[in-house]
């Protein structure tokens, strides 16, 4: 496989060999705090700038934005050995998997010169606008204005449901700049634009959640003066960036395929934990779970080829969000399942810690939280019901559902 630069590139092998040296250097001994809390954030933020100066933050992207310029095949690979060597999860998701990609198809040079560095390095955390207290799965109806005074647009509305809103620098939104575009087709007159979360006139509120974690947030804007510079993409034609973000987030995360194959082999040490190593039941879930990880590990692949091959993923993400959905969320129940009475109690429960080996009840520590968050997976994204309809209607080309 070659650069994308046109240098000779190392062998997918020899990178692999090379990132397992980095990693085993330089991944932390001990678990960082929880990426929910405030100081977990922090430590989770410093790692990333461990990764970034390493030259490991975004193994395909070009060299000049801070990437190594290697294919997706590379960036496979180092997701492989990154989950395997039990690295820290990254933090700067929208930035990262959303953001990053969205610039290098729509953004202008000098957006990508400003903005992507500092998402590799975390200096700027980004977040996602799009959702509304009224706009979820039908996001076209978002009421979120902006309108243009000179070389600025004036905003005001609301955005919710904000993963680390709390935390982020930077939030990417879809507003409405042209409300009688809107009312012909709502799709139209809707804008991609990047607001500074420290502009006069925003409030970011946090969410509580049931688990006491904190990140989540809403937030308002009101009268809020952007730069019409920060818009991405053309002016009113929002709604396609906002598809490609979507399609990015839904399927091309390549590589976290390794997140779930590491996953099951959590679920694994729990069988044996548990003592059911030669429990058919038991022995038969694990398989189930294998083959269905495995089914995925494939497809990445596939996607990676045609991907590199210049076909454009964003309807078929939706297949791949849901399969990998079902999938983690499968992993969880079933490890929930499989620790029966005790699964009620978290992994800090003494009863917990004397029914389980020490690594064992390692894996257990998260794994309710992890069970809720691929709970959130089958929303986040657009729900799971949206991908059917979106694999029937526009993959399948099946009759519409009715629509109002
Ligand atoms: C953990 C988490 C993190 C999130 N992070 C972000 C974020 O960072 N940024 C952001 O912008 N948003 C975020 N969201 C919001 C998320 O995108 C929305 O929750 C999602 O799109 C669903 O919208 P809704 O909650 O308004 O539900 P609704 O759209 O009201 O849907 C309610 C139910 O009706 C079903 N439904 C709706 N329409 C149809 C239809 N046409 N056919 C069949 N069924 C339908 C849905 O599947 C769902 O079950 C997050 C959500 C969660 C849970």
């Amino acid at each position: 496989m070659s650069l994308r630069n046109g240098a000779a590139a190392p062998d997918t092998e020899a990178f692999r060999a090379q990132v397992r040296g980095w990693l085993e250097e330089h991944v932390p001994r001990g678990p960082l705090g929880s990426w929910t809390s405030p100081e977990g954030f922090e430590q989770h933020r410093e790692w990333e700038r461990v990764l970034f100066e390493g030259g490991y933050a975004a193994i395909d992207w070009p060299e000049e934005y801070g990437g190594r310029g290697a294919d997706l095949f590379h960036t496979i690979a180092f997701a492989e050995e990154y989950y395997r060597a039990g690295a820290p999860a990254r933090v700067n998701m929208g930035g990262l998997y959303l953001l990053g990609p969205i610039l290098m198809r729509y953004g202008t040079e000098e957006q990508r010169r400003r903005w992507i560095p500092r998402l590799l390095s975390c200096e700027d955390i980004w977040c996602q606008g799009f959702s509304e207290p009224d706009s979820g799965s039908d996001l076209a109806s978002l009421r979120t204005q902006a309108v243009r005074e000179g070389d600025e647009f004036v905003v005001n509305g609301q955005k919710t449901w904000t993963s680390f809103g709390g935390f982020a620098d930077w939030i990417f939104a879809l507003v409405r700049t042209d409300p009688e575009a809107g009312r012909e087709k709502k799709h139209r007159g809707i804008t991609f634009l990047c607001v500074d979360l420290r502009s006069p006139g925003v409030e970011v509120r946090p969410l509580a959640m049931v688990d006491g974690t904190k990140g989540f947030a809403e937030v308002f804007f009101t009268d809020v003066r952007v730069p019409v510079a920060n818009a991405v993409g053309e002016i009113g034609d929002g709604w396609r960036v906002a598809m490609s973000t979507l399609g990015f987030e839904r399927g091309a995360v390549f590589g976290d395929h390794a997140k779930y194959s590491a996953d099951v082999e959590s679920f694994a040490e729990l069988v044996r934990a548990r003592g059911l190593d030669d429990d058919p039941l038991a022995l038969d879930e694990l398989g189930r779970l294998f083959v269905e990880t495995e089914v995925y590990r494939a497809n990445v692949y596939r996607l990676a080829e045609l991907s590199e091959n210049g076909v454009n993923l964003d309807l078929q993400a939706s297949i791949n969000k849901l399969y990998w959905t079902e999938t983690q969320h499968h992993i969880f129940a079933a490890g929930l399942d499989l620790m029966g009475g005790l699964g009620i109690m978290g992994g800090g429960s003494s009863v917990v810690r004397e029914a389980l080996t020490p690594q064992a009840a390692r894996v257990w520590a998260d794994w309710h939280h992890r069970y809720w968050y691929a709970r959130a997976a089958m929303i986040f994204g657009g729900t799971s019901e949206i991908q059917r309809n979106i694999i029937s209607e526009r993959l399948l080309e099946l009759p519409m559902e009715p629509r109002r």
